[in-house]
Formats: structure tokens, C-alpha cells, sequence
């Protein structure tokens, strides 16, 4: 599996003639293929190229061809889908199965926009006898996309497919760690006969240069940032010099309460893939497990024989059910943080490396401070904290007690109860007896700072739409 990944812009693939750089498989180093780095100049060249293809005026006011491409391009993803899961495999080191799942999650997603594309709608008020006020639901320009590296296809056409279904051009920037993956989406999009040159241009990343020249731009008008609280709040002031919107799904640090009431079996099994899920690299994963006292112990001792019962190992091997992390500055990043769990609170199951590659079994340790920063702070890898709490308004105030807002789960049989966590806990979502359900159909976003404005659903055009109010003097000729 060899390739270089270029850059797309005005509807031609470019290669600068910048030293390409490798990328490589984290399960076993093996190098997959190279990429060409981008810079500030390519990033101006696809702004340019997306505000002369948003400016034309014809595709923000063509919603059936903004759908045909939608499905075109779904289409292309459903052929391909093979080659970009195994892809996917190879540069990011998650399951065959987490790979397909998301593959098949950006094929949903682009169909369910292409739906959307066709049925945006204004309003219409008279304000006085025969004085008509319009209200146009209209593109908001041109949007930058900046893509991370753990699910490089499904964030890729959560925030792609709202913005062409709503009529904004594009400028992507993908993750460096999984080029690849994009180029190969990318030669996807460029396949479709209905995509006109610059509506989607795509520059590939060097350090921060490239994310920092579509943040600044002038041509650039919403930025839709998938990645990192910290690296949210530099997104946004960097956005203040051109007062751009910016629309940002960040961190997290999900609690999962698990009531004295609740199918425990359930909530173990639920827990186990909520927690591992991508090797636990995901915003939503389950973070926090809050147990009630009175089953601390046995909670405790099923859910560290599953995360136990995990066995790590390649992507590719369907006896895995847990991968490889993204690479191995993060495999060491990781393993500190378990030794400062051992440290600072009781560890029930520490994890550690295998003999090669960036793996990581599953940690997970009991803390009762929750102001340590390992409860506070996003960890980002498979470590988990076990906390405890006595009634209802400690287990609101203990899930409540990060900055994050993202998601959160709840595990009872008492249906009141949970509506009332529901409500009381501040996350964008929150499951009850389940946890990392996510649908096209269902908005995402977060509380606090998890961020900004919501993907998805109806709610995922909003980012990249405004609203004008048209109003025409009556009798005048
Ligand atoms: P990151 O914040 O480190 O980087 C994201 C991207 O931003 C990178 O590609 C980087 O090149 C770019 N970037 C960095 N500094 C920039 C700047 N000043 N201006 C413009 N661009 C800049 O995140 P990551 O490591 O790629 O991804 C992991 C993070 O993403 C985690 O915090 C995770 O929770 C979050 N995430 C959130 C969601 C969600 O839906 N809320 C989904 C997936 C991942």
C-alpha cells in the first residue's frame, strides 16, 4: 500500500515540489506512503480558488446539483470502501471494524445532507397590511475545514457535507498524521462529474502553518475546527482579526453514572467499547466512571476483568479488540500518566506497552480527588478514572465538575431518575444505558469548553448559513 498525497486545488492535484515526508504505520512502523507538506501560499491559492467558485453565484443557488454531488460522492465512498477502511487501518491503527464503522458513517452522512441540500428554507412575515418581510437562508461563504487524525473520514463529512449542502465552497486541511486516508476521500470527491473546480480544495499540513493561514484569511469566512480545546481557544483568537465565525468541536472528558439500580452487565459491556473505543482517542469515549457507593466493589471487579479481558493488538487482526494508538510520542505521553495515576490515586488494572508498536492496554485506577488534573484534563488514550458518590446531587455535581461538556452517560433502571440526570448534567449529549451512540440524524457539540455550535443533523447546516432579511417597499412600480 504505497502513495503520495497531494493537494487539490481549483480541481487539479498539486505538488509544489516540497520535500515529501513519510507516513507510517503505528502498529508496526512500517511506511505506508509520503505526503507533500503544504504552506501559507497553497492555503491563499485554495482560498482563492473557493471564493472565485463561491462568488460565481451558481452553486450556492443550485441545491439539486449541491445533492447530486452529495450522493455522487457517497456513491464513490460506498465503492471504495474497502481500500479506505483498510487504509484507515494502516495510518491510524484503529480496528478493521472502527475503520468500516466510520466509512460507512461518512456514507450516511453525506446521503443524509444531500437530502438536506434540497429543503433549506426561509421565511416569509408581513410585518403591516401588504408590507412583506423575507427571510433567505443563504450560504455563508467560504468555509475552512480543519480536519484531526482520529476519525479522518467521518469528521471529514460531518462538517464537509453541511457546509456544500448548505452552498459554501471549501478549503480542507487534514491531520498530518493521517494524509493518506484524505487523499484517498479527496480522489473520491474528485471523481464526481457534478463537483465544479474550487469548490473543494484541500492543502495538506506543515506543523500549524497552513491551519494558521486559513484562520487569518481574509477570503475565509467560517472555520469548522474538529481537534483540541487548547488548540480551539488559539482558533478563535486568531479568528477575532477578521471576526470570522468559527464553529468548534473540541474536547471532552465523559462521566458514565452508574446508579446502585442499574443492569451492571450491561453497563460494563456498554463501558468497555464506550471507554476503547479508538483506543479511548476519542472525544466522547468514556472518561470518568462515577459508581454508587453501595456497588463500588462489584462494579469494580467486573468492569476491570472486561477492560482486562481486551486484547490489544493490530487493527487488521479480527482477534483485536483494541488497536494501536496514533504513534508513539503518544504511547509515551500515556505511559507518564499512568505512573502519575499510581502515584496520585489506587490503580485497579495498569496498563502498559506489548513487545513493539504504539499499543497500550487498558488502565484504570480509583481517585477521589476531583480536582486532580487526571480527573480535570482530557487524557486521550485508554486510562480511565473509577470515582465514587453517595446520592443523586453528588453524582450531578461530580459530573459536572470538569470545564468539558461533551457527553455523558447514564446507567439506572429508574426512567424518572434518568431524565433527571439528563437534564441537570451539562453535555451536548448524554445516553441513558448506553454510551457512544451516534447518528447522522443527531446533533453534537459541546457545553463549556467542548465548544461551539453543533454537527449533525438539522442543527449541522446552521454553522454555515445565514440569515437575510429581504424587505420590498409595496406600490412602488
Ligand atoms: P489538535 O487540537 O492538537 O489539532 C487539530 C488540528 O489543528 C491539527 O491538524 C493542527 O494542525 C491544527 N492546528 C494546531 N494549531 C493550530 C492553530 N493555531 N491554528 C490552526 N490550526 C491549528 O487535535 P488532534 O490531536 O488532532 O485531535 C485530538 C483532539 O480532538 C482531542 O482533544 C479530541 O477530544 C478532539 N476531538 C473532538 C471531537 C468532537 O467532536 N468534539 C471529535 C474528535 C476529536
Amino acid at each position: 500500500m504505497t502513495g503520495l498525497a497531494q493537494h487539490y486545488i481549483a480541481g487539479l492535484w498539486r505538488d509544489d515540489g516540497a520535500p515529501p515526508r513519510p507516513s507510517v504505520n503505528p502498529a508496526d512502523d512500517t511506511p505506508l506512503g509520503r505526503y507533500i507538506p503544504g504552506n501559507a501560499a497553497l492555503a491563499d491559492e485554495a482560498a482563492t480558488a473557493a471564493r472565485a467558485a463561491f462568488d460565481d453565484g451558481l452553486w450556492a443557488a443550485s441545491p439539486r446539483l449541491r445533492a447530486q454531488l452529495l450522493h455522487e460522492f457517497a456513491d464513490r465512498l460506498a465503492e471504495a470502501k474497502d481500500d479506505i477502511a483498510d487504509l484507515v487501518v494502516a495510518e491510524n491503527g484503529k480496528l478493521r471494524s472502527e475503520a468500516m464503522g466510520e466509512t460507512m458513517a461518512g456514507i450516511s452522512e453525506s446521503r443524509y445532507y444531500a437530502g438536506l441540500a434540497r429543503n433549506i428554507r426561509g421565511s416569509m412575515q408581513e410585518m403591516a397590511p401588504g408590507q412583506i418581510s423575507l427571510f433567505h437562508r443563504e450560504a455563508a461563504g467560504v468555509a475552512g475545514i480543519i480536519v484531526p487524525w482520529n476519525a479522518p473520514v467521518t469528521l471529514l463529512v460531518r462538517s464537509l457535507a453541511p457546509a456544500l449542502a448548505a452552498g459554501c465552497t471549501a478549503v480542507i486541511k487534514p491531520a498530518a498524521q493521517t494524509p493518506l486516508v484524505h487523499a484517498r476521500v479527496m480522489q473520491c470527491l474528485a471523481e464526481c462529474p457534478s463537483l465544479p473546480a474550487g469548490v473543494i480544495n484541500s492543502v495538506n499540513e506543515n506543523g500549524i502553518e497552513v491551519g494558521q493561514a486559513m484562520v487569518a484569511s481574509p477570503l475565509i469566512d467560517v472555520i469548522s475546527f474538529t481537534g483540541s480545546s487548547r488548540t480551539g481557544r488559539k482558533i478563535m483568537e486568531g479568528a477575532a482579526a477578521t471576526l470570522k465565525r468559527v464553529g468548534l468541536e473540541l474536547g471532552g472528558k465523559a462521566p458514565s453514572v452508574i446508579f446502585e439500580d442499574a443492569d451492571l452487565d450491561l453497563a460494563v459491556r456498554q463501558l468497555t467499547h464506550g471507554s476503547l473505543a479508538i483506543a479511548g482517542q476519542m472525544c466522547a469515549a468514556a472518561a470518568r466512571f462515577l459508581v454508587h457507593d453501595s456497588v463500588a466493589a462489584d462494579f469494580a471487579e467486573r468492569m476491570t476483568a472486561g477492560l482486562k479481558a481486551v486484547r490489544v493488538g493490530p487493527g487488521a487482526d479480527p482477534a483485536s479488540g483494541m488497536g494501536a494508538l496514533i504513534d508513539t510520542a503518544n504511547q509515551v505521553r500515556l505511559m507518564r500518566l499512568i505512573e502519575q495515576a499510581g502515584d496520585e490515586g489506587r490503580m485497579m488494572l495498569k496498563g502498559g506497552p506489548l513487545e513493539t508498536g504504539a499499543f497500550l492496554t487498558p488502565t484504570l485506577f480509583g481517585i477521589d480527588d476531583v480536582r486532580s488534573p487526571l480527573v480535570q484534563e482530557e487524557l486521550f488514550g485508554p486510562i480511565i478514572s473509577f470515582e465514587t458518590f453517595g446520592d443523586e446531587a453528588e453524582a450531578v455535581a461530580k459530573a459536572n465538575a470538569t470545564v468539558y461538556g461533551l457527553a455523558a452517560s447514564v446507567f439506572t433502571r429508574d426512567h424518572a431518575r434518568a431524565m433527571r440526570m439528563s437534564r441537570a448534567i451539562r453535555a451536548g449529549t448524554v445516553w441513558i444505558n448506553a454510551h457512544l451512540r451516534l447518528f447522522a440524524e443527531a446533533e453534537t457539540g459541546g457545553y463549556g469548553q467542548s465548544g461551539l455550535g453543533r454537527l449533525h443533523g438539522p442543527e449541522g447546516l446552521h454553522d454555515f448559513l445565514e440569515t437575510k432579511h429581504i424587505f420590498m417597499e409595496p406600490g412602488v412600480a
